[in-house]
């Protein structure tokens, strides 16, 4: 293995972690009817309902296991990708 075999490695990590993935969750209030199922699955307890609608918490964590997209029955909840 020569000197430049460690350079290589180098870069190869910077890349992926200059390609990581963040995701975070996205509610569409208007369909929302409060029944408090995306609040009771979250096992990081991220939702908290406001005035009669679904909210995420100001420093909400999400662990990306996508069980509150499953369970609310009007599908307001959507997971959104994106690269930083
Ligand atoms: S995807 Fe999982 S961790 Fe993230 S907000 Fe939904 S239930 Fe919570
Ligand atoms: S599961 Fe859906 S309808 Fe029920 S409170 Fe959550 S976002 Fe609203």
């Amino acid at each position: 293995m020569g000197i430049f075999s460690f350079f290589k490695k180098d870069k190869v990590e910077e890349d992926i972690a200059e390609s990581h993935e963040e995701s975070h969750i996205e509610i569409n209030s208007d369909n929302c009817q409060a029944c408090q199922r995306c609040v009771s699955v979250c096992p990081n307890n991220s939702f908290l309902i406001v005035d009669g609608k679904s909210s995420l918490k100001e420093d909400y964590i999400c662990r990306d296991c996508k069980v509150c997209i499953a369970a609310c029955p009007n599908e307001c909840i959507n997971f959104v990708n994106f690269k930083i």
